[in-house]
Formats: C-alpha cells, sequence, structure tokens
C-alpha cells in the first residue's frame, strides 16, 4: 500500500511541476498570488474530466438490466454533456438524446446519463463519441434498434476566431431498426425535437 501511494504521490508532484512549467512558458509567473494553486487546481480538474478512462461502461449496464416485456421506444433525452476535444483539450458541450426499442430486456434509466458521462469524462471527437454511447447500449441490451443524436457547441470554435459561434454540430449514429425503419426514425428524431425552445442548449 505504502509504495502506491508513494508512487501517485511521485506522480502528483511531477504533473503540478508540468503545469506549473506550461504557465512559465505562457509567459505568467507562477508564484504570483492568483496562480500558486493553480498547477494542484488543474490537475484536479483534469483528473476529473478524464476519468471516464478508469470507469468500465459495460460493467455499469450489466449491473442494471431487467427482464422486461416492453417492446415500444424507450428515450432518455436532453442528457447533459461536457466532454473535451481531443485535439485542443477545450470543452464541447451540449445534449444527448438515447433511444431503443427493448427485447426482453431494459436498462435502468440512471445508467443511460451515466454512460455519457463515461464516454465524454475522456479525450474525445464527438463523433467517436457519439458512436460509443450507441455501440456499448446496443452491445450490452441486445436491443431491437439503438439511436443516439448529440448536439454540441465546440470552444475550440467559438473562442478561436472563427467565424461560427452559434453554430452548433450534431451526430447521429442509429443501430438496428433506427438503421432500417424510417418510422422509428422519424418517431424519433421528432420525440427529441418536441418541447424544444428553439434549440438553444
Ligand atoms: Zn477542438
Amino acid at each position: 500500500m505504502k509504495k502506491v501511494y508513494e508512487q501517485s504521490a511521485l506522480a502528483d508532484s511531477s504533473t503540478e511541476e508540468l503545469l506549473r512549467e506550461l504557465l512559465v512558458r505562457l509567459g505568467e509567473d507562477p508564484d504570483r498570488d492568483g496562480l500558486k494553486r493553480t498547477p494542484e487546481r488543474m490537475h484536479k480538474a483534469l483528473e476529473h474530466l478524464t476519468k471516464g478512462y478508469h470507469e468500465d461502461p459495460e460493467k455499469v449496464l450489466q449491473g442494471a438490466l431487467f427482464n422486461v416485456t416492453y417492446d415500444e421506444m424507450v428515450i432518455v433525452k436532453d442528457i447533459e454533456m461536457f466532454s473535451l476535444c481531443e485535439h485542443h483539450l477545450l470543452p464541447f458541450f451540449g445534449k444527448v438524446h438515447v433511444a431503443y426499442i427493448p427485447n426482453g430486456r431494459v436498462i435502468g434509466l440512471s445508467k443511460i446519463p451515466r454512460l455519457v458521462d463515461i464516454f465524454a469524462r475522456r479525450l474525445q471527437v464527438q463523433e467517436r463519441l457519439t458512436v460509443q454511447i450507441a455501440e456499448t447500449m446496443q452491445n450490452a441490451i441486445q436491443p431491437l434498434g439503438v439511436g443516439v443524436v448529440v448536439e454540441a457547441r465546440h470552444l475550440c470554435v467559438m473562442m478561436r476566431g472563427v467565424e461560427k459561434q452559434h453554430s452548433s454540430a450534431v451526430t447521429s449514429h442509429m443501430l438496428g431498426s433506427f438503421r432500417a425503419s424510417d418510422k422509428t426514425r422519424e418517431e424519433f428524431l421528432s420525440l427529441i425535437r418536441n418541447g424544444k425552445n428553439g434549440g438553444s442548449f
């Protein structure tokens, strides 16, 4: 135990030294009052925002599957999502909508936002995040189909002077009946459009 602790303490201090050095290279004085504890805070924040690497999405879902004879669409919409783009380490954030049609098994509803968080708390691109959520649902629940739509705004686009400050990116991934049936896909898309107040997420 003691050895593990010493290793992680060493990792902590070297990460903080690295972040301190980053502040110097950006032209800052890491010893001024406001910045003294910034390497420590950045380190904690980065660890939190990437803790999805240490969580197993399949395990989370496996523990919450129930046999139920319900074969209508289940939708969890407007799931808040915050992630970091892997190209700039800047946030992208928005809403995730997830739907599936059970085939004898359902998943505890609270597990779907958990799944979104696990994949969002890694360095990501929006397209891969969308696919990972859909495919993990498909593998774990074996439903008739899965649909995932992600709408997000990217600070790397908004803050870097690209003249598209109000644009958002929409990605989707459809599997099974959501891919095969226009009617199913339309039902999903119309249900996530309903109750939208101007799309300001
Ligand atoms: Zn980016």
